[in-house]
């Protein structure tokens, strides 16, 4: 019982935005065209894996009596807040429950998510431009 402690994030604040920064270096990798490929698929890497884990997003998980759903800190697109039924519950309605629309619609249901969900697109089609050749104008 005593385990079932709540992690509070450690990295607060600032620190929860870094995937920002690397989207600022990935913009300014594809302005600067002496990065190369490279670098870009990297920084879109490092980008998506933020969006999809880290960013702090809300939760959104039904929650009985609540329109809006759960307003907790999630972690990330793909994950949800630190309570357990809700930490899987996007991934879950996703691959289990194929419910792509509501998971879509999910990604946009407030300007943090969206702005997340366009910086995992953005860097998706970034990182996938850099790696077809000829894509990238030398
Ligand atoms: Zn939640």
């Amino acid at each position: 019982m005593a385990t079932s402690g709540v992690k509070s994030s450690r990295l607060g604040g600032l620190g929860q935005w870094w995937g920002v920064i690397a989207a600022a270096l990935l913009v300014a990798a594809w302005i600067n065209k002496a990065a190369g490929p490279v670098v870009v698929v990297s920084l879109s890497s490092l980008v998506l894996i933020w969006c999809f884990f880290q960013a702090p997003v809300t939760c959104g998980a039904p929650v009985r009596g609540r329109e809006d759903g759960c307003r907790n800190n999630a972690t990330g697109l793909l994950m949800g807040c630190h309570i357990r039924q809700h930490r899987w519950q996007k991934l879950k309605l996703l691959i289990v429950r194929r419910r792509v629309r509501e998971f879509c619609t999910g990604l946009f249901s407030d300007g943090k998510e969206t702005l997340v969900t366009l910086a995992a697109v953005g860097s998706f089609i970034s990182g996938l431009a850099a790696l077809i050749p000829g894509v990238i104008v030398h």
